[in-house]
């Protein structure tokens, strides 16, 4: 089949020919139908993270073609999409009900010894986070895929891979926003978005974002933000101690700057969290 494959940092991804191997245990291969890009998998091509040659994608959704023979959750004809989050099933996190902290996310891939999943003339290549999205076909241990509805377009469905999970994952898991908590959110862009929604899922009480784009915080206003800020035209610990005197209980920063953290602990209610 045909791959996105990065052979060496900073030169960007081949089309190569790589051989992928048939399902075995609770292995499932997906026809892939969209494959979002990550910032992440920018990153993963320009710094040494992981191993090299590698096929990255881990935003990917499909059509089961093939099932192991294990398989006991999704069924050939299955619209799904797969996860970045690496889950056993059986660990104690797992069992007690936050999959996303699994102790044991190795338990999804195949072990060292074993024959690799994706290979180029017998040698194999490093499979991003367990689904290598950057190709016709992924071969993917069915507790990192879901089932989504016929109706559900490919390219949004493949978002949910990690651009939704990491937003709403935030606020939901991470931070486990309350009813009537206060949240602020740097950075509305796809991952900020999603917390959006998440703090909206949650009851937040107050959603402010915070962004330098007018059409990023128009967005946010979709997704649900109550009050949306321009730090190029205002200073942010001011307006959110404005908005929310006691200051705010959650921050969330999809920004990554200094700057963005040090008002973010500024505007921070007595035990708050950034
Ligand atoms: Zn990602
Ligand atoms: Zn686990």
């Amino acid at each position: 089949m045909k791959a996105l494959v990065l052979n060496a940092l900073g030169r960007g991804f081949d089309l190569d020919e790589v051989d992928i191997a048939s399902p075995t245990g609770r292995e499932v291969l997906v026809d892939v139908q969209a494959s979002g890009l990550c910032h992440t998998d920018l990153l993963f091509a320009t710094h040494d993270i992981a191993p090299t040659p590698s096929v990255l994608g881990h935003e990917v959704a499909g059509i089961v073609a093939a099932l192991g023979p294990d398989v006991t959750q999704v069924h050939v004809g299955d619209r799904v999409v797969g996860s970045l989050a690496q889950v056993c099933g059986g660990c104690a996190r797992c069992l007690s009900g936050r999959p996303f902290q699994c102790l044991h996310p190795e338990s999804t891939l195949r072990r060292p010894g074993e024959f690799p999943r994706l290979s180029r003339g017998g040698i194999g290549l490093f499979q991003g986070f367990g689904l290598g999205g950057f190709a016709e076909r992924a071969l993917i241990h069915e507790n990192q895929l879901a089932v989504v509805p016929k109706e559900m377009p490919f390219a949004q469905a493949a978002l949910l891979g990690c651009g939704v999970v990491t937003g709403a994952g935030a606020v939901l898991n991470t931070a486990n926003v309350k009813p009537g908590e206060s949240v602020v959110i740097f950075g509305a862009g796809r991952v900020g978005l999603n917390a959006v929604s998440g703090a909206r899922l949650a009851g937040a009480a107050r959603i402010v974002v915070i962004d330098i784009q007018p059409k990023r915080l128009d967005a946010a206003r979709g997704f649900g933000a109550t009050d949306v800020i321009d730090s190029t035209t205002s200073k942010p610990v001011e307006v959110v101690r404005d908005l929310l005197p006691g200051g705010a209980d959650h921050v969330f920063d999809f920004v990554g700057l200094k700057m963005v953290a040090e008002e973010g602990l500024a505007m921070l209610a007595v035990g708050g969290a950034l």
